[in-house]
């Protein structure tokens, strides 16, 4: 498997509205297929059942330090097989680590998660 360790931000356009502000800047983000709005910030969720993304993620196991898989669902509401797949996601960009069912932010994640918090979507 090819990981791209400069993680460089590849946002494309896309056709859909946002449903907030009605604005038409709205960028796909790289991997998940979330979107995010541009114009006012909001995060446009593809799927019908709750999502969880990786900033989400992030920012519980921020909060909380570490986390079991089943802990991790419940605070963030989202399914099994959605969980997992982020999860996943995360451990093969190096900003997740497993610790016997425990997971908890790398250093990698950590600044991910800081740069993330700063960032200004639209650029
Ligand atoms: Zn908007």
């Amino acid at each position: 498997m090819v990981v791209n360790m400069s993680h460089r931000r590849t946002l494309r356009f896309s056709k859909t509205t946002c449903p907030i502000c009605g604005s038409k800047e709205v960028a796909r983000d790289n991997n998940k297929g979330d979107m995010l709005c541009t114009n006012c910030g909001h995060i446009i969720v593809r799927e019908d059942t709750k999502s969880v993304g990786k900033f989400e993620i992030a920012q519980t196991l921020k909060r909380e330090g570490k986390m079991s898989f089943e802990k991790l669902k419940q605070s963030t509401g989202s399914s099994d097989a959605q969980l997992y797949n982020v999860v996943q996601n995360m451990s093969s960009m190096g900003l997740l680590q497993d610790i016997m069912g425990t997971y908890s932010l790398t250093k990698k994640g950590q600044r991910w998660y800081r740069q993330r918090l700063g960032q200004e979507w639209g650029y």
